[in-house]
């Protein structure tokens, strides 16, 4: 019998800390998971999913004009943002309420507040205390906002869901998901937008052809994109009807742009204030829990998973990295997950997805070895409907066997269409192993498959 209330108590009832709780209880292990908020995380309750939701409602603004060309007149719409925002916290409570029920199906105790720690195997959540053989933290991170000249007048990605009045004029400080996101959402929605970044081009990182196709893309949709490059030039000032932002553009020249409503897009941070780590002696690198490979941290008995790890922050990787834990430390099967080949999406109007090398890594990596395949085509459905929308694709391989180290895709359906080619440099596959699949015609995702 053991001393402690809990074999296994679990901090923060996000993705990754529901799926590690449930797994060790599978197993028979006694569980708490604490939680201060709704349970679900930044991805169920405030990220990808209310996000995604927006996305697919941001997409019907086109039907009106795409639907001519194919013989149809559908009056442009109107669009309501109280019953959108009030439909997607609908959906958030009812999944807020399916994550309660998948808890108590699986026997973990879920225990509402934040919890803290009062000594290594002790945590407190409001004035009760518990104890527990095994401690996981899971409390994922939150927004930061840049040290700017008004920038409390700024929302962050938290306050979009639940913004009282649709902003008119909308602009977006960041060039990275969440500011590409965003922008190609509210643009959708019918908001005039401007998107303030510091690069040459958007999202940093990945590789030059998805950065300019994204972008290109974004221009068509209407989106103004200025560039700050001196990012301590911005500032916002609250005035009588609007928002003005002042900032010197790419040329150094002033520039003002009144809006309704700034969304701040810089950054996120491990949410650890309130862990009071320091009583556990648990060791912080860069505002990030340390931990090794198996996400133990330097205390043997407490993990750690997710984005207070800063490892790689999506929703599957934490997920990964708490059943890896579970199944580790509780089912007798150790392994660890590996964080390379990470397939990554970008819900950008235009639809990026990634997977593998960028070709600026490979070259890096492998020199003139490396050989590029790459096509840009209008897909079929703009041939009747019009518009400027293309598809870039893209293939990275490296040897005289073509090993595919990477593939990149922008355009519609890039996320489905990536997550299924990312098997190929998981099982070590070369551009042999695709043109040896037969393609199926007419699609976008056969091109992948016939590239020369
Ligand atoms: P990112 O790190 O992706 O991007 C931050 C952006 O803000 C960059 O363009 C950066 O510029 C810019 N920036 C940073 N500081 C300043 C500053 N002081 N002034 C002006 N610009 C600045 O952060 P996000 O907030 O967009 O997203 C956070 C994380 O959330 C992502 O890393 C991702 O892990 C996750 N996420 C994933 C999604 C998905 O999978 N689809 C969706 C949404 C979020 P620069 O490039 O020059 O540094």
């Amino acid at each position: 019998m053991s001393d402690f209330d809990y074999d296994l108590f679990v901090i923060g009832a996000g993705s990754g800390g529901l799926a590690a709780s449930k797994r060790a209880a599978k197993y028979g292990a006694k569980v708490a998971i604490a939680e201060g908020d709704l349970v679900g995380g930044t991805c169920v309750i405030r990220g990808c999913v209310p996000k995604k939701l927006m996305v697919y409602a941001s997409h019907f603004s086109h039907f009106s004009h795409e639907s001519a060309g194919y013989g149809w007149t559908i009056p442009a719409g109107t669009f309501d943002w109280a019953k959108l925002r009030d439909a997607i916290q609908t959906e958030v409570m009812r999944l807020n309420k399916l994550h309660i029920s998948f808890l108590e199906k699986n026997n973990v105790e879920l225990i509402s507040g934040f919890a803290r720690f009062v000594d290594a195997h002790t945590v407190a959540v409001g004035d009760r205390q518990f104890t527990a053989e095994r401690i996981l933290i899971s409390v994922g991170g939150e927004a930061t906002k840049p040290n700017l000249a008004g920038m409390e007048h700024a929302i962050t990605s938290k306050e979009m869901f639940l913004l009282p009045k649709f902003p008119q004029r909308f602009a977006v400080i960041g060039g990275g998901y969440i500011g590409v996101e965003f922008a190609g959402i509210m643009r959708g929605l019918g908001a005039e937008v401007t998107q303030i970044i510091r690069d040459r081009a958007i999202l940093r990182g990945f590789d030059d052809d998805v950065r300019n196709n994204v972008q290109e893309g974004m221009g068509h949709h209407g989106i103004n994109l200025q560039t700050c490059i001196d990012s301590s030039t911005l500032a916002i000032t609250k005035e009588e009807n609007n928002l003005a932002i002042t900032f010197n553009d790419a040329s150094g020249k002033p520039q003002i742009v009144n809006v309704d409503a700034v969304l701040s897009a810089t950054g996120r941070k491990p949410n650890l204030a309130p862990l009071n780590l320091e009583n556990a002696g648990i060791k912080v690198i860069n505002n990030a829990i340390a931990v090794r490979e198996d996400s133990s941290t330097n205390q043997p008995h407490i993990y750690a998973i997710g984005d207070c790890t800063d490892r790689v922050n999506l929703t599957p990787v934490a997920i990964a990295e708490g059943r890896a834990f579970a199944d580790t430390v509780y089912g007798h099967t150790p392994r660890f997950i590996s964080h390379t080949n990470i397939p990554s999406a970008v819900f950008s109007q235009p639809e990026a997805a990634t997977v593998g090398l960028t070709e600026e890594q490979a070259r890096e990596l492998y020199g003139d070895r490396v050989k590029v395949y790459k096509t840009k085509f209008r897909p079929m459905f703009y041939s009747l409907a019009g518009g400027e929308a293309k598809t870039m694709m893209k293939l990275i391989v490296v040897g005289e066997e073509e090993r595919v180290l990477g593939l990149h895709m922008v355009g519609k359906e890039a996320a489905e269409i990536i997550q299924g080619m990312a098997l190929v440099i998981t099982m070590g596959g070369c551009k042999k192993d695709l043109d040896n699949t037969m393609a199926m015609h007419p699609t976008a995702a056969e091109e992948f498959v016939t590239l020369s």
